[in-house]
């Protein structure tokens, strides 16, 4: 493509962004579509970036997505938020700006195309973490289900979690065998397991119910221990690509109006991480 003066300029901004697998998904998309359109990863060492994310409105970027830590600043930094934490933001041509957060739903919309008919049976759902993803995860899910528990290793920021919904519970760190068989979802939310993070422990996958549907979002291995001990019982399971495909999908719908298609990213993510 050719970039020109007319050409619209989308970021990612957080701290790192250097391995980002999202420049590669919207720009192969914006190429899918033929827009004028580039994407690129804008490392953002900030103090204060609420006011350096206010301070790009001068530039003329289209929109940006936003990741660790910068989702509560990029709330606070725009006009309008439909959320307390946004991972997507949008100038409008009147130049204000607005943040959405796209997680929780992307989240959901990897569920459904995970394990179709988890709505009608998923009563309870087991998150493991207490972050920022583990909370947008439990706020998406929370209307669908009875109850949502989370199970963390600072448990202050559990229940801090759970008490943020209207059915959040918690459970100890020291439970997870009674969580594991209790759930009939889930997820592990926490940095375990990611590389160049700490190990994953021997997730308690031997006390599920053979129901249950086991959800991951670390996608750094694709393959984590969790995944593959969940796979090896049987049971109906989700990798992190899921909810990183559709979160981008989603937000590249707010910027465009058009809905790229997720398994052709699915498949440059695969070859880009193998
Ligand atoms: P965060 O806000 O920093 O939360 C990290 C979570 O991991 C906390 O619950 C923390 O527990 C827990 N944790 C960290 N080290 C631990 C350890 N050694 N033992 C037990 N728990 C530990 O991070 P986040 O933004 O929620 O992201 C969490 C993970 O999700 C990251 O791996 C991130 O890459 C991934 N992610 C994936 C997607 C996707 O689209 N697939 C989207 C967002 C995030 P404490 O509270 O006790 O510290």
């Amino acid at each position: 493509m050719t970039i020109s003066p007319a050409t619209k300029v989308f970021a990612v901004i957080g701290d790192p962004v250097a391995h980002s697998l999202s420049p590669l998904m919207h720009n192969a998309w914006i190429a899918d579509h033929g827009l004028d359109a580039v994407y690129i990863a804008l490392p953002l060492r900030s103090g204060d970036a609420a006011a350096a994310i206010r301070a790009l409105k001068g530039f003329g970027f289209a929109g940006m997505s936003v990741t660790t830590p910068h989702k509560e600043a990029a709330a606070q930094a725009a006009d309008r938020s439909e959320a307390p934490v946004a991972n997507t933001l949008r100038w409008e041509g009147d130049g204000m700006l607005s943040a959405f957060n796209t997680d929780g739903p992307g989240f959901l919309d990897a569920l459904d195309e995970a394990a179709p008919d988890w709505r009608g049976r998923v009563k309870r759902a087991l998150i493991l973490g207490a972050g920022g993803a583990a909370m947008g995860i439990g706020q998406a899910l929370s209307p669908y289900v009875d109850t949502v528990h989370f199970a963390n290793r600072t448990p202050a920021r559990g229940a801090a979690a759970a008490a943020a919904i209207r059915n959040g519970r918690t459970l100890r760190w020291e439970d997870l065998e009674r969580g594991f068989g209790a759930a009939d979802l889930i997820v592990q939310a926490t940095t375990l397991g990611m590389r160049g993070q700490a190990a994953a422990p021997d997730w308690p996958i031997s006390f599920c119910r053979p129901t249950a549907v086991v959800a991951e979002i670390v996608y750094r291995p694709l393959e984590t221990g969790l995944l593959r001990a969940a796979r090896a019982r049987g049971l109906a399971s989700m990798d992190g690509l899921g909810m990183l495909i559709h979160q981008g999908a989603r937000a590249f719908e707010l910027w465009f109006g058009i809905r790229p298609d997720p398994a052709r990213a699915r498949a440059r993510l695969i070859a880009a991480l193998t």
